[in-house]
């Protein structure tokens, strides 16, 4: 299984550095997960959207779905092009009518998905995959994600607070992507800080760390070093455009 990080900014983007957003690959199954501002563009420079399997929404904060009406609509005006189904998006109850009214700039073109609204503990194969969802606290519905591939396990906190959620989809994982979205020392009721992260990466029992969803004005190095001197296994920032195998 391959994970290419497409964006790992957290809150909005900044310039070459798109929001949240990753490609996971396995064979030929491809699922985007999470669409945050600037997905897209990252997305299109390694495939067409018409190639994806699925599409996960971990929530519906802005910088984790606004490039999804307009891959949509991109594949909804190219759809003479596909050669194969329309890829499932899997949201928080409601996703597509939360969305719609950026779907609906364009009522004729019938839009290339599958919905399906996530519930917490609920799998699906989707090609090579296993993608289960947990159920995180964020203030609001947000799912993180486990995925089971041929070679590992690799977990995705979504955005949230540390809790007990995280210790399950993070369990024994090969590569957990997890949200430092706060600087070392600091918290929220919804949010993670990186040493933190690297606390539930321990105690999940997870080999490498990589943390993502830095807000802008968090020193990475910082964050960095927190995380190392919270977790025994390798630690890394999840990097724009790198490709990690797992
Ligand atoms: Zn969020």
């Amino acid at each position: 299984m391959e994970v290419t990080v497409l964006g790992s900014r957290g809150g909005y983007p900044l310039p070459g550095e798109p929001c949240s957003g990753y490609l996971v690959e396995e064979g030929t199954t491809r699922v985007w997960v999470d669409a945050g501002a600037g997905t897209l563009d990252a997305l299109l420079r390694r495939m067409d959207p018409w190639s994806l399997d699925a599409v996960w929404i971990s929530h519906l904060h802005p910088d984790h779905w606004t490039d999804l009406p307009i891959a949509l609509h991109r594949m909804a005006v190219t759809a003479d092009l596909a050669d194969r189904p329309a890829p499932v998006v899997f949201g928080p109850p409601g996703w597509d009518e939360a969305i719609g009214v950026a779907l609906q700039a364009y009522p004729e073109a019938r839009m290339p998905y599958r919905a399906v609204h996530l519930t917490d503990g609920a799998s699906f194969d989707v090609g090579d995959l296993h993608l289960t969802g947990h159920a995180v606290e964020h203030g609001c519905p947000a799912f993180g994600l486990r995925v089971q591939g041929a070679g590992g396990v690799l977990a995705y906190s979504a955005d949230t607070r540390p809790c007990d959620a995280v210790g399950y989809l993070a369990a024994g994982a090969d590569l957990f992507l997890c949200e430092a979205t706060l600087s070392p020392g600091t918290s929220n009721p919804i949010s993670t800080n990186a040493e933190e992260a690297g606390q539930l990466a321990s105690a999940a029992g997870v080999d490498r760390l990589l943390l993502t969803h830095l807000l802008e004005g968090v020193d990475p190095d910082r964050s960095l070093d927190a995380a190392v001197r919270s977790h025994d296994g390798p630690v890394e920032l999840a990097r724009p455009r790198d490709t990690h195998v797992v």
